[in-house]
């Protein structure tokens, strides 16, 4: 797969990323290389997103694949991002009983597993509660 210049030279992994088509106005994440509206004539360039966004759906998980498995129950979630595009991550810092849809989200960088013997740390984003009280003790 060719990977367009701009996306080599940003240093993404601290960043929340995506790409913007200066022909129609559409944001994307994960990034794309074609603007699937304009194809062609689609002008995709680098856009960084605010990492806002509120619950569109989201799953309690309560049993999975081995990476995952000291975290269940965990809540899924489908996070509508501000600028349009939908992502999914892991909730966290929160439980269960708080979620509703619609409730403004931010995606936070966060350890998501860690790897035995190597003991290679990965990290992504997760999304978190931006909750409208203080919190007992914050
Ligand atoms: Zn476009």
């Amino acid at each position: 797969m060719h990977v367009p210049r701009f996306w080599r030279e940003i240093p993404n992994r601290y960043g929340l990323v995506g790409t913007r088509c200066g022909h129609c106005n559409r944001i994307f994440f994960p990034p794309r290389a074609i603007c699937p509206n304009c194809r062609r004539v689609g002008q995709l360039e680098p856009y960084r997103l605010s990492g806002r966004g509120r619950i569109y759906s989201f799953t309690t998980v309560y049993s999975g694949p081995g990476d995952f498995r000291e975290q269940i129950p965990y809540v899924l979630a489908i996070v509508e991002l501000e600028e349009g595009p939908r992502v999914m991550a892991q909730l966290t810092d929160c439980q269960e009983e708080e979620v509703r849809i619609g409730d403004e989200v931010e995606l936070v960088f966060r350890r998501i597993k860690e790897e035995g013997e190597e003991g290679i740390i990965h990290y992504g984003f997760k999304a978190r509660l931006v909750r409208a009280r203080p919190q007992p003790g914050a």
